[in-house]
Parts: C-alpha cells; structure tokens; sequence
C-alpha cells in the first residue's frame, strides 16, 4: 500500500504518531527548539536513554523510547549547520530523511513525523531543506515497506505553506487532481 505522506502545522511533541522525529545535535544530551521540547514533554529518562547512546554524528539516527509522549519511539537525526551550502549541507540533510525512514522500517514502525530538521537554530533555507525533505522522502519510500503514513509537522503556518506548495496539497483540502495545473 502507498504510505500518506502530508504536511501539518502542529507541535511535534503532541502528534498521536508512533515515532517523531528529533533535530538533535550531536551531543544527543538535549537542547533547545524542537529538542528542548520534546525533551520537556518526554521527561528525564529520555536524557537518561541518551546518554547511554554516546552521541550521533550528523547525517545519522539513533532511536529511543518515547517515555511520556504519545509516540511510542523517538528517532534522533542530527542535521547539518547550514554555511552556505557548499560544505555537503544537502547530502547531509537527505541523509537525515532517509537514516530516519530506514530505522523506522527496520523497527517496524508504521507512523512517522519529521520536524523541519535543520531549519531553526541550524539555519538551513526553510525552501531549500524542504525540496530536500519532500524528494529524498518521497524516493525513500519507493524502497521501505510497512510505514503507512509520513507527516512534515510545520511549526509555522509559512513553513506549512511551502511543504504544500510542494506536496502539490490545496490548504486545508485534498491533493489537486494532477490535471489540474497551478494557476489553471
Ligand atoms: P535545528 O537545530 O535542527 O535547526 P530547531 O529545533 O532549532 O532545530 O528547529 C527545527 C524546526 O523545528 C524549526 O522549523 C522550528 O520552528 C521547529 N520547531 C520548534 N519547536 C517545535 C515543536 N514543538 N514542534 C514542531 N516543530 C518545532
């Protein structure tokens, strides 16, 4: 069966899915965006499981529980620090979107959630890490079998717009019909 892939505006931490995704650094000893906050919400054996992980270089995950969440694991990626985008920034990133899909397959997960890795503190270009999010996804799970649906979680509604821009969503409203051109 196609996995549902859709974006949402939401706080990851309060999302009903069996995994979310953490933009951790590379210590995995927490921080702060979206890292504080479901550290926050998860509760102290979250760190506790962390430090027996021994950090996560960027571009790789590593899985936890996920404690008091709703979502049963938790998958820490680490994104890469955007200088420009000469130094392997896109690589790094989409390595992000696919070691996480790859550790949620494995592990059987069927409901997964990103955050937009990279995109707050990191400073990666929310249109450029997002045509990287949707296109390694999307290629990733043309190869992945048991997850049933992908979620981009927005934190804002102008990084949601862009997710449905290029999710070919209508706000608020089912996928366009591929007939029907933008702007017809
Ligand atoms: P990074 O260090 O990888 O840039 P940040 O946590 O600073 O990570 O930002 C990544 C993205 O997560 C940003 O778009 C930020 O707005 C968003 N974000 C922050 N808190 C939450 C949350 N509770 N739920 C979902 N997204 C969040």
């Amino acid at each position: 069966m196609p996995t549902t892939v859709r974006a949402l505006q939401g706080d990851i931490t309060q999302l009903p899915m069996q995994a979310i995704v953490n933009a951790a650094n590379a210590s995995l000893l927490g921080g702060g965006g979206v890292d504080g906050a479901i550290h926050r919400a998860a509760g102290p054996q979250l760190l506790e499981e962390c430090r027996q992980l021994g950090g996560c270089p960027t571009g790789e995950a590593k899985l936890t529980r996920g404690y008091r969440l709703p979502a049963e694991y938790v998958i820490h990626t680490v994104g890469p620090v955007w200088h420009g985008g000469g130094r392997g920034e896109p690589a790094l990133l989409a390595a992000c979107y696919r070691r996480s899909l790859e550790l949620a397959a494995a592990q059987g997960i069927r409901s997964l959630a990103f955050p937009n890795i990279s995109t707050g503190i990191y400073g990666y270009p929310l249109e450029l890490a997002a045509q990287v999010a949707v296109s390694t996804v999307r290629a990733a799970l043309e190869e992945l079998d048991g997850l049933e649906e992908v979620i981009f979680c927005c934190f804002s509604a102008r990084d949601l717009q862009v997710y449905q821009r290029l999710l070919g969503e209508q706000p608020g409203g089912a996928p366009a019909p591929p007939w029907q051109a933008p702007g017809d």
